[in-house]
């Protein structure tokens, strides 16, 4: 099953509920433009590389469009489109004024020096930057891009158009960059954690949690629950899984990181186990946060933990997400689970546009507020309509974007 076809499942099912018309599905499924562009370079070799780069621009109706930058060998157009439009239900479930896109180069990132990790940014940028700016579409970092592509992003968009520093959020926070949107994803995937818990009665220090990724988003995701004092068993990178039944050490895990590029390849204070073993480990709670399509029908049935948190995008196939309910797994769908990183990119924009920086305690509590509310509204729909939290929260993204547009008119 292909990403774009969870997605668009997703949204016929919250749909049908909705009543919505075929047309109207057409009309807000159908992305508003899709951009492929050569990323030509020189290698450090002398050698060509000549790779594709995707923007796909999904929804405006509620306001300049804004999604992540993605560098990963699986990016193609179908995958950046599917994210695109989950990009435009998660704007709408936090009701942050912004609309859908996602954007990314099909290359592995660590096959790449900075200079050649530079030159393809600053090339894309020249093959987009008129169909991009900060009242029409605003990328931000994703797998395989940081803060510094980010840097490199906006001084190239500057080259065409000028000192404009809201044109891309998740820069330095040196270079307009807002502290705190960093661990704005991960942290906002602590809180919701938090908050759905604890409706189900359920206390940290009882809850065991398996995380799939340590990288942005499963890091900082990471320390923010083990603060909070859940058990973390489990945690993993590209190089494989960590286990500990006691409970992982997570600081000593992230100073081990930190020290080794980000990596988790190496660490001895744990068991090795793989990946696949991570996601269908005897836990209570199970955090994906890294790939997409990572649980799907093959493994659904051997998935222990009761609770998914989805903080990775789109990272239950539609299938498995049928045996999963059936089994009476609670999932929080990403376009909620994660929805902490857009809504810190939208402070770090309006920031920019006022020329005005708050401080990290404010992003902290406006964070917070923003993502608690738009719990609240998901929780509430999911128990008046008797629905999953994920149906819940399309029927929401959903019927925002719709009113949104039709009020805007349509011819
Ligand atoms: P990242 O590049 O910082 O980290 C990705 C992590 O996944 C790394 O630990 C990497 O080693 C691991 N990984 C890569 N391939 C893997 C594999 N085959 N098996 C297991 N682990 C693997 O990316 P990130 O920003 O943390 O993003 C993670 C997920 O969260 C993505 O799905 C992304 O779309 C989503 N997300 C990110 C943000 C954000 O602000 N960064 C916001 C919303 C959603």
């Amino acid at each position: 099953m292909k990403a774009f076809d969870s997605t668009q499942l997703y949204f016929n099912r919250a749909a049908d509920l909705m009543d919505l018309s075929e047309n109207i599905r057409r009309l807000l499924l159908t992305p508003k433009r899709e951009i492929q562009v050569q990323v030509a370079i020189e290698r450090d070799n002398g050698e060509i590389a000549t790779l594709l780069g995707y923007r796909v621009q999904h929804d405006d109706s509620r306001g300049p469009m804004k999604g992540g930058l993605r560098y990963h060998p699986d990016v193609d157009l179908d995958e950046v489109r599917s994210l695109a439009a989950l990009m435009t239900w998660k704007t709408s479930v936090v009701n942050i004024p912004y609309g859908g896109a996602k954007g990314g180069i099909s290359v592995d990132p660590a096959s790449l020096s900075p200079r050649e990790l530079e030159l393809i940014t600053r090339k894309f940028v020249d093959g987009i930057h008129d169909l991009i700016g900060p009242d029409i579409d605003i990328p931000a970092p994703d797998m395989g891009t940081n803060d510094k592509v980010m840097a490199w992003f906006m001084n190239q968009y500057a080259k065409y158009h000028g000192f404009n520093p809201a044109c891309v959020t998740g820069k330095p926070v040196e270079l307009h960059g807002l502290p705190g949107r960093e661990e704005a994803t991960g942290r906002g995937v602590g809180i919701l954690t938090f908050k759905l818990l604890s409706r189900m009665g359920r206390k940290p220090i009882d809850t065991r949690i398996a995380i799939q990724g340590f990288g942005n988003v499963g890091s900082h995701a990471s320390k923010f629950l083990d603060e909070a004092e859940y058990k973390i068993l489990a945690v993993s990178d590209v190089s494989g899984a960590y286990y500990r039944k006691e409970g992982l050490d997570i600081p000593a895990m992230l100073r081990y990181a930190n020290e080794h590029n980000g990596a988790l390849a190496g660490y001895t204070e744990a068991e090795r186990i793989s990946n696949e073993q991570l996601l269908e480990l005897d836990v209570d709670l199970l955090i994906p946060a890294a790939l997409g399509g990572v649980l799907t029908k093959e493994n659904a049935d051997r998935i222990k933990a009761q609770i998914i948190i989805e903080a990775a995008n789109a990272p239950t196939n539609f299938d498995a997400d049928d045996i999963l309910h059936e089994r009476g797994v609670t999932i929080l769908p990403d376009i909620l689970a994660n929805a902490g990183g857009v809504t810190g990119s939208y402070f770090e924009w309006v920031q920019n546009r006022q020329r005005y920086q708050w401080g990290l305690s404010r992003v902290r509590q406006e964070l917070d507020h923003v993502l608690s509310e738009a719990f609240e509204r998901v929780w509430q729909l999911s128990a008046e309509r008797k629905v999953s939290l994920r149906t819940a929260a399309y029927i929401l993204g959903i019927g925002r974007v719709g009113r949104a547009t039709v009020l805007g008119g349509i011819t």
